[in-house]
């Protein structure tokens, strides 16, 4: 018997259990109708003059196809930041409990938490960027609601072995959130086939990178329908707009091959630049990526930072991060992107 199955419910926080929510025009009605006069709307066709569908079902109904979760284990929010944000706010009592975190990790799950006013616990990778599962579970009390997990991880690049995923779902004392931000780039699988077996896990997955729609704003989560019933009280009540509920349709209608390509390509580039970064005589490593970005680590990180800056090639300095002291972190670019990097990192002089 598992016993998180029925601690859910204990690890929301009371008022959020007790939430009664806005009931907005467009839920309160279901059925056919030709005349609203129920929102306020205005009634002259402009393309957008309706509210969109608050729980976005037609989005949903493809999502699900696609990703073969059932439409009532979807929350859809205004990018992957919406859902961290979420989180917070349903299982976490500001000034009392705390996350735990795998630093270096993504830092939008500490800047939530400090927002919400919510503590912190940090457990590092081990060197070679995996989780320290004796250690996450001891630092764990009973304050602990959610344990966040980033695998393919930000900035490292690498996958988090899916063997430890699962013995922390079966043994972390609160919520565990897999974010998968970078996992169709990956050959590891989507824990979203550990759902039925972890009522405590929820998988966060995006448009904005593999689908090349960051300026969508389009997040995804999965988990279960009780956790999605929390997700749904909590949220705004419009938070997807028409705009992105349609055009994600669009993409999930035609652009599943295009995403397929852009994905092979990003994948080529990165092993071509992993290559070339290998060879170069001021690189020490280049660290195993599943994602479509480079963690490099060099003998000047700042000089050669600046250098690029020079250039007109941005870079993301992970030099002042924990265990990535040294590094520059690189998004893979489109293949001319690549050509231009790469005659500048090959024209590095080094001292
Ligand atoms: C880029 C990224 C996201 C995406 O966030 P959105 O709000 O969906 O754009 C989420 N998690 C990680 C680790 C990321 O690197």
């Amino acid at each position: 018997m598992n016993t998180t199955q029925t601690s859910i419910a204990q690890w929301v926080r009371a008022n959020i259990r007790r939430l009664v929510p806005y009931s907005s025009a467009r839920s309160e009605f279901k059925g056919k109708a030709e005349v609203f006069l129920d929102a306020n709307e205005n009634p002259f066709e402009t393309g957008l003059n309706r509210y969109p569908d608050p729980l976005q079902w037609r989005l949903k109904e493809k999502i699900s196809a696609l990703k073969g979760v059932p439409a009532s284990q979807i929350f859809l929010g205004n990018g992957s930041d919406e859902a961290i944000d979420l989180v917070l706010r349903i299982f976490c009592e500001p000034r009392q409990d705390n996350i735990v975190i795998l630093p270096p990790t993504y830092g939008m799950y500490q800047v939530s938490a400090d927002i919400a006013d919510v503590g912190l616990k940090k457990v590092s990778l081990t060197p070679d960027f995996q989780t320290n599962v004796q250690e996450i579970l001891s630092a764990a009390d009973e304050h602990s609601k959610i344990l966040f997990i980033c695998s393919p991880n930000n900035p490292t690049g690498n996958d988090i072995k899916l063997s430890d995923i699962e013995v922390l779902c079966a043994q972390f004392p609160g919520m565990v959130v897999v974010d998968e931000a970078y996992i169709d780039f990956s050959e590891q699988a989507s824990c979203i086939s550990l759902l039925p077996k972890y009522p405590n896990l929820i998988v966060m997955q995006t448009f904005s990178k593999a689908w090349g729609m960051a300026g969508l704003r389009l997040g995804m989560a999965f988990a279960s329908e009780e956790v999605i019933h929390y997700f749904n009280k909590v949220k705004a009540p419009y938070n997807l707009n028409q705009l992105t509920q349609t055009t994600a349709l669009e993409a999930l209608e035609s652009k599943v091959e295009d995403r397929n390509q852009m994905v092979k390509t990003l994948l080529e580039e990165r092993v071509k630049l992993e290559k070339v970064c290998r060879d170069l005589p001021y690189v020490q490593t280049v660290y195993p990526s599943h994602a479509n970005f480079i963690l490099v680590k060099m003998s000047d990180p700042n000089a050669v930072y600046n250098y690029l800056v020079e250039q007109g090639i941005i870079v993301r300095n992970r030099n002042s991060v924990h265990l990535c002291e040294g590094s520059l972190r690189i998004t893979v670019g489109r293949p001319d992107e690549n050509v231009t990097l790469i005659e500048a990192l090959k024209n590095w002089k080094h001292l």
